[in-house]
């Protein structure tokens, strides 16, 4: 006697079963000139689109007042006008200026976002680099004491002439940590939100960590180690994210604000840390740092870590951090 007569109300049973719907939900687009892509957990179709949106609507707005690619954002307004005067932009904006300067201090101005004084005169893409009189009539503009934020005006102003601002090196962390906060207040649980270098976690993979790749940087299909995460921020600079060659030298989109010119010593820099905006600023950091002084700003700053491949393709990381696998 054949069995199917039998299997097929059970399969009948199977299939009206399914559509409980308990998923993990995924979006993913290009957005603020990097790929935005969020993973969530939710037992309500609805609500995880509605979430989705949500990050999706946030980087957008980041890109909108942040890029420096757009004529008219309020970002490029400032560069525009704040050497004339105090110029007015969202509360979203004075954020990441104030926690931009913060990082400044804590790194003796390794990270600066007045870098882009100088940086403007790359373009990667056109493999266009500034000449040594370029670099040197510009330096003067690289120096993050001279951007002043009054919090309580909502206003920005540049001390002298010269002077640009980039957020480039931490406004995805910011948007990401913004998405992430959405998230949670719609009461989602487990999450990944992740633009470009940068990452951060909600919860863990329901019981288990997620589970975050440092790539190769020599090798895009590779890892140099796998980190298992919860509830935590990553964020990756690399000199392969921008860059072009000449000579045998490459030129890539992270700058040293002293000289003008790119960070030498570094392939990769990955911080591991409580929030994306610290953990993207500080892996711009520590890539301009190099190796040794990177790693010692690390070990002053409680619950963070870091991963730096050097230009002989070494691994290190900070003391907190087991031996990668
Ligand atoms: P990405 O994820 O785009 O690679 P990173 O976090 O690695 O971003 O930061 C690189 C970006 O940071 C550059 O494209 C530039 O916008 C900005 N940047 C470059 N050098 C500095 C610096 N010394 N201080 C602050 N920002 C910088
Ligand atoms: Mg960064």
């Amino acid at each position: 006697m054949t069995t199917l007569p039998r299997l097929l109300p059970l399969l009948a049973v199977l299939l009206f079963a399914a559509p409980a719907r308990a998923e993990w939900h995924h979006r993913e687009e290009a957005i603020m000139g990097t790929r935005v892509a969020v993973e969530l957990w939710s037992e309500d179709a609805a609500l995880a689109r509605r979430a989705m949106d949500e990050v999706i609507d946030e980087m957008r707005r980041t890109d909108e007042l942040m890029s420096t690619y757009k004529p008219q954002s309020q970002l490029s307004q400032v560069n525009a006008h704040a050497h004339e005067r105090p110029v007015r932009v969202d509360a979203a904006i004075i954020e990441v200026v104030e926690r931009a300067l913060e990082m400044s201090k804590l790194s003796g101005g390794a990270f600066d976002i007045t870098y882009a004084s100088v940086g403007y005169l790359y373009d990667y893409r056109q493999h266009q680099r500034p000449n040594d009189e370029q670099i040197a009539a510009a330096l003067p503009g690289v120096d993050y004491r001279q951007v002043q934020v009054d919090r309580a005006a909502g206003t920005i102003r540049f001390l002298r002439e010269g002077v640009r601002i980039d957020l480039g090196g931490i406004a995805k962390g910011y948007a990401v940590d913004r998405s992430i906060e959405r998230l949670r207040r719609l009461g989602i649980a487990h999450a990944m939100v992740n633009a470009g270098g940068d990452t951060r976690l909600l919860g863990d993979r329901r019981g288990k960590p997620w589970v975050v790749g440092v790539r190769d940087p020599r090798n895009e299909g590779r890892v140099v180690t796998r980190l298992p995460l919860e509830d935590e921020a990553l964020s990756t600079s690399g000199d392969y994210e921008r860059y072009f060659e000449e000579d045998g030298v490459r030129y890539h989109h992270i700058l040293v604000p002293g000289t003008g010119r790119s960070a030498r010593g570094v392939r990769s820099a990955t911080v591991i840390g409580a929030d994306a905006t610290l953990t993207d600023a500080l892996s711009t950091t520590v890539f301009v740092l190099g190796v040794e002084r990177g790693l010692q700003l690390i070990a002053r700053l409680p619950g963070v870590e870091a991963v730096v491949v050097d230009d002989e393709g070494r691994i290190f990381h900070s003391d907190g951090l087991t031996q990668p696998q």
